[in-house]
């Protein structure tokens, strides 16, 4: 991406680290909350004694606060986050407009590396994407809304994604507990995007396993199992996860699969 594509993916950057931090900060509220009822009550705000230390309406007031006004404020932040990325992706979709239409012959050929999240789901196991999709491990990728598409389309959602980042990749795996970690490449047409790359094909180069069980998240992982997963509006699917030896102990034998036997199934490695 040429010209002013590098203002782009820095302000990107900051909106998607900007996002990070603030998730963060929103995992410790109840330790707050938690922690200054235990202070309030420490100091007699929830006494009826004539003197407390802290006075009841104080309290009262601290708590009003927390409860009413920090989730507010929250709430405010993500709708400004949100206008961020909006506004970023206008910008992009210019940027790869003129990009597309004024240099068609110009195309990104850096090698598009990169990693990004799958579950595994099927009774024969399957990368599927979080969208749903079914995919190989060496796949080109279809378009569900318009058959007429040969993916990546700019203005459509059709194509393989992968985040350029490690870490941007191991922080969407925090906020969706289940999917695992793939490493990728991409090939053929590609766009590049502020935090990664959408192309025509995908290759998974290997499947990052947690190293803690998915179920009791402390005893070490031993092989995956599988459950039926009842979905709402009849979408129902076979969903595989790794365990523990004592988490996966009541299973049959035809729900069970080695770690390295599920990358011979998914025809990737496995580390
Ligand atoms: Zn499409
Ligand atoms: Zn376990």
């Amino acid at each position: 991406m040429a010209g002013g594509g590098h203002a782009v993916f820095t302000k990107s950057m900051n909106a998607a680290s900007l996002q990070r931090t603030l998730i963060r900060t929103i995992r410790l509220y109840p330790l707050i909350a938690a922690i200054l009822l235990g202070v309030a009550y420490l100091l007699g705000g929830f006494s009826n004694r004539a003197d407390p230390l802290v006075p009841k309406d104080d309290v009262v007031l601290v708590l009003k606060i927390f409860i009413g006004i920090v989730p507010v404020l929250i709430t405010i932040f993500f709708l400004l986050i949100n206008s961020l990325h909006d506004r970023e992706s206008k910008a992009r979709t210019q940027l790869q407009g003129r990009f597309a239409y004024s240099d068609p012959f110009s195309l990104p050929n850096e090698k598009m590396h990169g990693y990004k999240l799958s579950y595994i789901s099927g009774r024969i196991p399957s990368f599927t994407g979080l969208t749903g999709d079914l995919y190989s491990s060496d796949d080109v990728a279809t378009c569900s809304i318009d058959s007429s598409h040969v993916p990546p389309v700019i203005d459509c959602e059709c194509g393989f994604y992968a985040f350029k980042s490690f870490k941007d990749a191991l922080f969407e795996l925090s906020i969706n507990p289940g999917a695992f970690l793939i490493d990728v490449d991409l090939y053929g047409v590609g766009f590049e995007y502020a935090r990664g790359y959408k192309a025509e094909s995908q290759v998974v180069n290997s499947l990052k396993l947690p190293k803690r069980c998915m179920r009791c998240k402390v005893l070490p992982i031993k092989c995956f199992v599988t459950t039926y997963k009842m979905g709402l509006n009849s979408y129902s699917f076979w969903k595989w996860e790794v365990r523990c030896a004592m988490c996966s102990a009541t299973f049959k034998a035809e729900d069970v699969v080695g770690l390295q036997e599920m990358g011979t199934l998914l025809k990737t490695s496995i580390n």
